[in-house]
């Protein structure tokens, strides 16, 4: 029989409230069962959300600091888990650690800093300063395809400001999830302070977010479940930090180093399966180089290896699991019925796990739902544009606005795509996927709501703000405090 993974609540590792359990697949292995999960129930949503701790500051960057050390520690135990269950190749899932660890000492130099801002400021006889709170609970909702990146870059800077966290992690990826709030009770983290519980969306992740005491919801996922957040968690004044779905362009120059920009299509095209948000999966490419560089691009492309993710020879794994296989399958099927060309690719023959090779499409329009609407896969639509005009014209034509790359060794260009690209991220001859965390992590339009993370917001998101004005010594000389 599989292993159980169990809900973490207020420092127990507890069953689902009615003992309910789903099955955890390996999509590189249809019909597998790596485990069962705890299908949790709104009752068990409101055992975690009951759970309080309370720490000082210098206790939870200890603890913080604690838990990164066993991340570290943990790096190839956790990226099996994360390929197992997710798709993604080992050395992807590696690298997947190495991210959630560089933020997460990012957040916990930062946290320093951003708590010395509310130091005091002094008018006279006013003494005045700026005091943050933590909001209380917090609910942290996260997808399968960064499972542990994701949730790291909003449960650690929650943490840190003193909220307490309740992690929903997503039903495709629950064993990573688990795994974390194991590292979290690793670490010292006082009971109740992380909690972990595992179930659908639909039955739990909502009760979290209707949930009065949930002062906040960061979650990261679909531009359609965001906006059911975002209209649920108005109905209490629910703070909200949605990082959302994208149709990211990719643009190439005529003057463009044609190699730098296949490599980024390639990188960012079909880097976990497509299944990054930031996923390049729309291509502009400049009339005059279009032939040289779709050579380029259609050669690299069939050269990946797909197969077992586990393997270190592996460029490519499957997608994360049937819902993914067949939405991408359907979409692929409908952009060849609406005109455009596939060049290469298209579900794989290996019908072992979920697998879609590298997909090309060129002779793609505005008007096809293959340049609009997104796959989330290893798909990419490539559009022939004129110039920078009508590049620019054709990537801003999209109800999405999260990331975009520009391929061009014309500064003016560049400073050109830098003001009118609109998206949250802008890159100049590198892939659309690239992130620092002192930067913004979020996107414009239909793909983000609310306050980006990283950068400046990614902590400020979990605080509440007061000013506190003190008059002090007020008439008599001796009325200080202290004074006789
Ligand atoms: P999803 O929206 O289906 O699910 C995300 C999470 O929300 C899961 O944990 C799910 O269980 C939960 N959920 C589902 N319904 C809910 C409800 N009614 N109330 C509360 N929670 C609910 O997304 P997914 O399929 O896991 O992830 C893929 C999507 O995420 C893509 O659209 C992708 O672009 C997006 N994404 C965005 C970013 C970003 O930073 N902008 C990063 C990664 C993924």
């Amino acid at each position: 029989m599989s292993e159980i993974l169990k809900n973490y609540i207020d420092g127990d590792w507890r069953e689902s409230s009615d003992r309910a359990t789903f099955p955890n697949e390996d999509p590189a292995r249809r019909g597998s069962e790596l485990n069962r999960a705890a299908a949790s129930t709104e009752a068990d949503i409101d055992a975690a959300v009951g759970a309080w701790g309370r720490t000082a500051l210098p206790e939870r960057q200890a603890a913080v600091e604690r838990f990164l050390d066993a991340l570290a520690s943990e790096r190839e135990a956790l990226a099996r888990i994360v390929s197992l269950e997710n798709g993604k190749t080992i050395r992807e899932a590696r690298g997947e650690v190495d991210s959630a660890l560089l933020e997460g000492r990012h957040h916990l130099r930062q946290i320093s800093v951003f708590a010395g801002q509310s130091a005091p400021t002094t008018d006279g006889a006013i003494v005045s300063w700026e005091q943050f709170h933590p909001l209380g609970v917090v609910g942290v909702i996260s997808p399968w395809n960064y499972p542990l990146n994701v949730m790291c870059r909003k449960t650690l800077p929650a943490l840190l400001t003193g909220n307490t966290v309740v992690f929903k992690p997503a039903s495709f990826t629950p064993g990573s999830g688990v795994f974390m709030a194991r590292l979290f009770e690793r670490a010292g983290v006082p009971k109740g302070v992380f909690n972990c519980v595992t179930g659908k969306g639909s039955a739990i992740g909502n009760r979290l977010v209707r949930d009065p005491r949930v002062r906040a919801i960061s979650f990261t996922g679909s531009t359609e479940v965001g906006r059911t957040i975002a209209q649920m968690a108005a109905v209490n004044f629910t703070r909200t930090q949605l990082e959302l779905g994208g149709k990211n362009a990719l643009i190439v120059l005529a003057d463009a180093d044609l190699d730098a920009a296949v490599d980024a299509t390639v990188r960012a095209g079909f880097g976990c399966a497509g299944q990054w948000c930031t996923s390049t999966s729309r291509v502009l490419v400049a009339s005059q180089v279009a032939e040289a560089y779709m050579d380029r691009l259609l050669t690299r492309s069939r050269a990946l290896v797909v197969g077992d993710p586990l393997a270190e020879t592996t460029d490519m794994g499957p997608v994360a699991g049937p819902a993914q296989f067949e939405g991408i399958s359907a979409a692929i099927a409908q952009a060849q019925r609406h005109g455009a060309r596939l060049r290469s690719g298209g579900v794989s023959d290996n019908r072992d796990g979920y697998y879609i090779l590298p997909t090309v499409f060129d002779g793609v329009t505005r008007d096809m739902p293959i340049f609009r609407d997104e796959i989330f896969g290893p798909v990419l639509a490539v559009s022939t544009v004129r110039d920078l005009d009508e590049a620019l014209a054709w990537a801003n034509d999209s109800g999405y606005g999260l990331s975009s790359a520009l391929f061009t060794n014309d500064l003016a260009a560049a400073l050109r795509y830098g003001r009118e690209i609109e998206v949250g991220m802008a890159h100049v001859n590198i892939h659309s996927g690239f992130k620092t965390p002192e930067l913004p992590f979020g996107g414009w339009k239909d793909s983000g709501f609310g306050p980006p993370e990283n950068g400046r917001s990614g902590l400020e998101f979990f605080v509440e703000r007061k000013a506190v004005y003190v008059k002090a010594g007020l008439s008599a000389q001796g009325s200080r405090v202290g004074d006789r």
